[in-house]
C-alpha cells in the first residue's frame, strides 16, 4: 500500500474539531454518523486500490501529445470511470441535479484522500467540482439542465480557463475576445495558457468555462465576461454535436504534478467543423464574469488548500515508514549498534513537524468547511452571517498556509530519507516537485494574503479576525484551568519527558498558544492603524500576516484536540490514539508556534523598510 487514508484522524477531526454532528443536524437530511462513517471508508477503498497506484505512473508517463489531441497516463482513464461510477463528483452537490447533497464538511475529507492519492488525477475532478458549482450559481435554467448532469456523472469533465500570457495574477488584463452573433451565441477568439485538463481522453467532452470581453466593454475587470465553451457543441437534447474551434496546441513541461495535463488553448484558429471562432454562450450578464468566476475560484483556492493537506499527509506517512526501516548511528543515550533513523531526537522532531504541520492544516481546512455549511444550513440568520465570514476569511488562510506548509512538510520528508529522498525512485521527491505548484496556482500566496488583509481583514474593521482571536483566547482559558502551572514550560533535560504527561503537553501549549494569539493580535492592530496611510507598509507584511494567520489557527485547534484527547484520558481511555495525539499538539506547541513572534515581527517591520524595500529593488 503506498497511502492509506488516515482515517481515525479524519474522524477525529470533523466530529471533535469541526463539529459535524452539529452540521448534520443543520442539514437535516438523512445524512448521521453511520452514512458519513460508510462513505469515508468506501471513499478510502477507492482512492488507496484505484487511486494511489497512479501517482507514480503520472509522474512518469505522463500525457501525450498528438495532432491536439492528448493521451492521459496509462490507467487515468480506467480510475476516471470508476471515480464516475462511484458518484464522487456529485458528493457535495444539490440531489436534484444528481448529486449526493452532503455537506462541504464531508466533502472535504473525501477530496482530501483523492487527492493524496494522487494530486494530478485529482485534478480534473477539482475543477469540475468549480465549474459545477458556478453554473449551479450563475447558469440559466436551460444551461444548468444540459450541462450538470453530465459534469456531475462524469460523462463530461470541466475547466477554468483565466490565464493568458498576458493576464496571470492580473486578470484586468484578459483580452480573448468574445463577439456576439446574434443569435444569443457568441464567437471566441485568442489564446489561453496553462489550462489545466484543458485536454484528455477521460470523457467524451470538455466544458470550458472561459473568460473573455465583448466588443466596447469597459477596461479591466469591469469588461469581463464569462462563457461557456464545449468541447464539442451540445444539443437541446443534450447529444453532442459539431467540434468546436477550441484546440490544444501543445502541452506543458513542468516541474510536478505530470499526470496533469497542462495545456495551451487556441480559440478561434478556424480549424472546427462549426465554423470559424469557438461558440460560447455567456453565463449571466455581460461584465459581471469576474465576480462569476469568483464563485469557482473560492471553490477551487479551498479544494488547492486541502490539496496542501493531501500532499502534506502522503509525504509524512512516506518518510514515517522510511524512517523506522533505515538503520543508521547510535542513540545519543547509547545504544549497542545503530538503531533506526526514527530513534534519533531530530529525526523524531522532523517526523512530528510534518505531523504537526499535516494535522493543524486539516483542522483548519475542515473547520471552515464547517462554516460554510452553516453559513448555509444553520436555523438562525446571525450565525448564518457569522458563519459566512469565517469561511471568506479562511479560505486564503486554508489556500495559502496550507500549500506554502506542503511545501515544508514534503522537503522535511526528503530530508528525513536523506540522500535517497533526492534519488527519484524513492518518490519522496515527487512529493516535492508536485506541492510546488501548489503556493502558486489558484492565486499566489501573495494573491491570497492581499484577499486575506484587504477584503478580509481591512474591510470589517477586523471584526472577523478579532472574533476569531477571542475564541483562541477562551480556548487558551480553558488550557490554563485544566494545565499544571509549570509542568511543561521548563527547560532542562526533563522538559521533553514532561511534555509526554498530558497535563505537560497542555501547559506548554497554554504558553505557546498565549504568546501566538497575542503575536496575531499585535500584528492586526498594527495592520489595522497604519494600512490607510500606509498601504505599502501593510503590504509588505500581507504574506507573513497570512502565515501568522495559520500558524495560530492551526495551533488552536492543536490546543482543542489536545483538550479533548484529555478529557477522553481523565475519563478512563487508553487508546494509544489520544496519547499520539496529544504529543503531536505539544510538538505544534513546541516547533511552530513560536514562530508566530518572529511572523508578527515582520508584519510589524514593514513600516521600517517599506522605503528600503522598495529603494532597493526599484534601481
Ligand atoms: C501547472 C499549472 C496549472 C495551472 N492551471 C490553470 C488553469 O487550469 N486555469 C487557469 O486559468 N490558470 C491556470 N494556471 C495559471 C496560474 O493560475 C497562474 O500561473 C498564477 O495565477 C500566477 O500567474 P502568473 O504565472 O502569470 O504569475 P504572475 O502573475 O506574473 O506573478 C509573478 C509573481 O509576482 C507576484 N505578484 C503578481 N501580482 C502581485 C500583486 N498584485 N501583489 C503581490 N504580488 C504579486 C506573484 O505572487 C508571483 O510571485 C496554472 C498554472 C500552472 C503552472
Amino acid at each position: 500500500m503506498t497511502y492509506t487514508v488516515p482515517l481515525r484522524d479524519i474522524r477525529f477531526t470533523l466530529y471533535e474539531l469541526a463539529g459535524l454532528d452539529q452540521v448534520l443536524q443543520a442539514a437535516g437530511g438523512e445524512a448521521n454518523r453511520e452514512l458519513v462513517d460508510a462513505i469515508l471508508e468506501e471513499n478510502a477503498r477507492f482512492v488507496e486500490n484505484a487511486v494511489a497506484p497512479l501517482n507514480r505512473v503520472g509522474d512518469t508517463r505522463p500525457p501525450a501529445w498528438k495532432d491536439g489531441a492528448v493521451a492521459t497516463s496509462p490507467g487515468y482513464a480506467e480510475a476516471f470511470r470508476e471515480f464516475a461510477r462511484g458518484g464522487w463528483q456529485g458528493l457535495q452537490h444539490p440531489q436534484q441535479w444528481g448529486g449526493q447533497g452532503l455537506p462541504k464538511l464531508v466533502g472535504a475529507p473525501a477530496s482530501e484522500s483523492l487527492n493524496a492519492a494522487s494530486l494530478a488525477f485529482s485534478l480534473c475532478p477539482l475543477l469540475t467540482d468549480g465549474v459545477i458549482e458556478a453554473l449551479l450559481q450563475v447558469g440559466s435554467e436551460e444551461q444548468k439542465r444540459l450541462y450538470v448532469p453530465r459534469l456531475m456523472d462524469g460523462t463530461w469533465t470541466g475547466t477554468m480557463n483565466l490565464t493568458e500570457p498576458q493576464a496571470g495574477s492580473d486578470l484586468a488584463l484578459v483580452a480573448t475576445r468574445a463577439a456576439p452573433q446574434g443569435d444569443g451565441s457568441y464567437r471566441l477568439s485568442g489564446q489561453k495558457i496553462f489550462i489545466t485538463y484543458g485536454e484528455h481522453d477521460l470523457a467524451e467532452n470538455i466544458i470550458h468555462l472561459v473568460l473573455a470581453r465583448t466588443p466596447g466593454a469597459p477596461a479591466g475587470v469591469k469588461g469581463i465576461s464569462l462563457f461557456i465553451v464545449p468541447k464539442f457543441l451540445v444539443g437541446a437534447d443534450g447529444a453532442l454535436g459539431k467540434r468546436n474551434d477550441v484546440w490544444c496546441a501543445s502541452l506543458e513541461h513542468k516541474l510536478g504534478i505530470h499526470g496533469s495535463p497542462t495545456a495551451v488553448l487556441l480559440y478561434g484558429s478556424g480549424q472546427g467543423e462549426a465554423g470559424e471562432g469557438a461558440v460560447g454562450y455567456l453565463v449571466g450578464e455581460e461584465n459581471r464574469g469576474l465576480e462569476y468566476m469568483f464563485i469557482m475560484m473560492n471553490a477551487a483556492r479551498y479544494a488547492v488548500g486541502l490539496q496542501g493537506v493531501a500532499v502534506s499527509e502522503r509525504a509524512t506517512q512516506q518518510a514515517w515508514a522510511y524512517a523506522q526501516e533505515r538503520v543508521q548511528g547510535r542513540a545519543p543515550e547509547g545504544s549497542d549498534g545503530p538503531v533506526a533513523i526514527a530513534r534519533h531526537p531530530d529525526v523524531q522532531r522532523m517526523l512530528m513537524t510534518m505531523r504537526a504541520l499535516t494535522e493543524a492544516c486539516r483542522a483548519t481546512a475542515y473547520y471552515a468547511a464547517a462554516a460554510h455549511d452553516l453559513a448555509r444550513l444553520h436555523p438562525d440568520e446571525a450565525e448564518r452571517r457569522r458563519s459566512r465570514a469565517v469561511y471568506e476569511y479562511l479560505v486564503p488562510v486554508v489556500k495559502g498556509f496550507s500549500t506554502e506548509t506542503a511545501v515544508e512538510v514534503a522537503s522535511l520528508g526528503i530530508q528525513v530519507h536523506g540522500g535517497t529522498g533526492y534519488i527519484e525512485e524513492t518518490g519522496a521527491a515527487q512529493h516535492l516537485r508536485d506541492a510546488r505548484i501548489l503556493p502558486i496556482y489558484e492565486g499566489t500566496t501573495a494573491i491570497q494574503a492581499n484577499d486575506l488583509l484587504g477584503r478580509k481583514t481591512l474591510r470589517d474593521g477586523g471584526a472577523t479576525a478579532r472574533a476569531l482571536i477571542g475564541e483562541m483566547r477562551a480556548t487558551v482559558d480553558e488550557l490554563a484551568a485544566v494545565a499544571q502551572p509549570g509542568a511543561g514550560r521548563q527547560a532542562g533535560p526533563d522538559a521533553g519527558q514532561a511534555a509526554g504527561h498530558p497535563d505537560a503537553a497542555l501547559q506548554l501549549l497554554h504558553g505557546a498558544l498565549g504568546e501566538a494569539v497575542q503575536a496575531y493580535e499585535s500584528a492586526l492592530d498594527f495592520l489595522l492603524a497604519h494600512a490607510a496611510e500606509r498601504p505599502r507598509a501593510a503590504f509588505a507584511g500581507s504574506v507573513p500576516y497570512l502565515m501568522l494567520a495559520g500558524v495560530a489557527h492551526g495551533g488552536w485547534h492543536m490546543a482543542r484536540a489536545a483538550l479533548a484527547c484529555r478529557r477522553r484520558l481523565a475519563e478512563g481511555s487508553d487508546d494509544p490514539f489520544l496519547a499520539a495525539k496529544l504529543a503531536t499538539a505539544a510538538c505544534y506547541a513546541a516547533y511552530v508556534l513560536p514562530r508566530a513572534g518572529a511572523l508578527s515581527a515582520a508584519v510589524q517591520h514593514g513600516a521600517a523598510v517599506e522605503a528600503a524595500l522598495a529603494s532597493a529593488v526599484i534601481a
